[in-house]
């Protein structure tokens, strides 16, 4: 059985997959993209109903296209960001096979490249690009025994408020996707208890710019390690609604009871750190000094835009801050759902190359990794803070085009010289037979 061969394999069609073969066209570089479901399939089936894009219009989406009908300020849905990489893939006449799982890759034994094996058979690949995802495995701590009766999901299970059972709902985690539902809950005349971690939450707007834009013209998008200290950061901002700034007080005003960090579950109750006006004033901090950055570029560069003092007034702190709850019995407070909106972790158990340090995290530089021919897309950080984000993978896919492309001349010139070289033997052997012939 003759076996496909395609240059480059890139796993996922999610906005990675998309830009990557926007770049691998634009390099030349002949290629498939498989994709075990749709085009962009988490936006479809993994967030809640109601979520919109956490940056505008204008900022999240790739150079080549803006997003039709909608405001380039406003956010677009989530069936709007699905429906724009459909239309965009459409539009580079992407090559991507939708239905196809990729089930594993191996290094070819004694041979460049790489087997392939798919749901529908395999393919070998010289290059294979891992673009499935920065947010791949629902990450939940295993804090409370799934046999407490009460509904536990991951925040990509989430769909909207009706979907709970009666009563308070706990979400733990206050990054972006635990803050809208926790909002969203609210709204709905539920009671909300929220855990809080540490957090930064930038303002939507300041001085009528988008906190997008703030973080682009600071530098901060581009920004290529982390802060010093932190091994993650959740930003904790909104696109709902028209999008508005995350305030934890605002939120408790509401009546959202806010607490730490959840430590440990003992016979019904659930204890928390005695970190919550930490996390919070580290937020604040985090907020206060950009609104301190952008007035200094403000000034430095003679820009007209209208001072804002009011988003420096922070409301009093409520009750559930000066008197933390420090321990919580789920059945006596009434709670009958948690969500954990706790993150994702990665899942590259398909991937079986050597291309991963020994706590299985992707061994790379920008993207290019320790096993030569494999690439990763999309990692967090990946070059800059921008790398997870919309805007931000479209340049690092540019990235590992071009270093795909460069590699595939090497090997073109390998090809070409061991032809030459095979010719010439074939030549000189049919030679050195004529002469021995006579
Ligand atoms: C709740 C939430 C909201 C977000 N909002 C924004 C936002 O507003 N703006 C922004 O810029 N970013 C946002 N992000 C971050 C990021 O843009 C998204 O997570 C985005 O989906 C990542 O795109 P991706 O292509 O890297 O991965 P994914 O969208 O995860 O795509 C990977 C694809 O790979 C496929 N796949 C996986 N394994 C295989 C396999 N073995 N074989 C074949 N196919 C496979 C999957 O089906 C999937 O379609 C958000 C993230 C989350 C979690």
């Amino acid at each position: 059985m003759s076996i496909e061969k395609v240059h480059t394999v890139v796993v996922g069609a999610g906005q990675a997959g998309v830009a990557m073969s926007e770049h691998l066209t634009a390099c030349g570089v002949p290629h498939v993209v498989l994709e075990r479901h749709r085009i962009a399939e988490r936006w479809r089936s993994e967030r809640w109903d109601s979520l919109a894009a956490n940056g505008p219009a204008w900022h999240d989406r790739f150079p080549g296209m803006e997003f039709p009908n909608v405001d380039p300020d406003g956010f677009p849905t989530k069936e709007q960001v699905e429906e724009y990489f459909v239309a965009y893939a459409k539009r580079i006449a992407a090559p991507i096979r939708c239905g196809v799982e990729v089930k594993s890759v191996r290094k070819l034994e004694h041979r460049l490249g790489f087997l392939v094996e798919t749901s529908q058979g395999p393919i070998e690949a010289d290059s294979v690009v891992a673009a499935t995802g920065a947010f791949q495995r629902p990450l939940v701590p295993n804090l409370i025994p799934g046999d407490v009766s009460l509904l536990q999901i991951h925040s990509t299970a989430y769909r909207r408020p009706d979907q709970l059972p009666k009563g308070a709902a706990l979400v733990i985690g206050a990054g972006s996707s635990g803050v809208q539902i926790a909002e969203e809950l609210l709204a709905a005349g539920k009671r909300v208890y929220l855990s809080v971690g540490p957090h930064e939450r930038p303002p939507r707007a300041y001085r009528e710019r988008d906190y997008c834009w703030w973080l682009g013209v600071l530098g901060k998008w581009d920004a290529e390690t982390r802060p010093a200290g932190t091994s993650h950061i959740t930003i904790a901002v909104s696109g709902a609604g028209g999008g508005h700034t995350v305030d934890f007080r605002v939120l408790a005003a509401q009546g959202a009871i806010l607490l730490g960090m959840a430590q440990s579950f003992n016979n019904g109750t659930l204890t928390f750190a005695a970190d919550l006006s930490d996390n919070i004033a580290h937020g604040d901090a985090n907020y206060l000094a950009l609104l301190d950055e952008a007035d200094a570029y403000v000034v430095r560069n003679g820009l007209d835009l209208p001072a804002e003092p009011e988003a420096r007034k922070l409301k009093p702190d409520p009750a559930c801050m000066t008197s933390p709850i420090l321990e919580l019995n789920l059945a006596e407070a009434g709670i009958t759902s948690i969500i954990w909106a706790t993150g994702f972790t990665s899942d590259y158990s398909w991937l079986k190359v050597d291309a991963f340090d020994e706590e299985g995290r992707p061994r790379h530089q920008r993207g290019v990794s320790s096993e030569p021919g494999i690439y990763f897309l999309g990692l967090p950080w990946q070059s800059r803070r921008g790398s997870a984000f919309i805007w931000g993978v479209w340049h690092d896919a540019k990235h590992l085009a071009d270093r795909i492309a460069t590699r595939r001349r090497y090997m073109e010139y390998h090809a070409q010289r061991t032809n030459v070289e095979i010719t010439a033997a074939a030549e000189q052997a049919s030679l050195r037979a004529d002469k021995a012939r006579g």
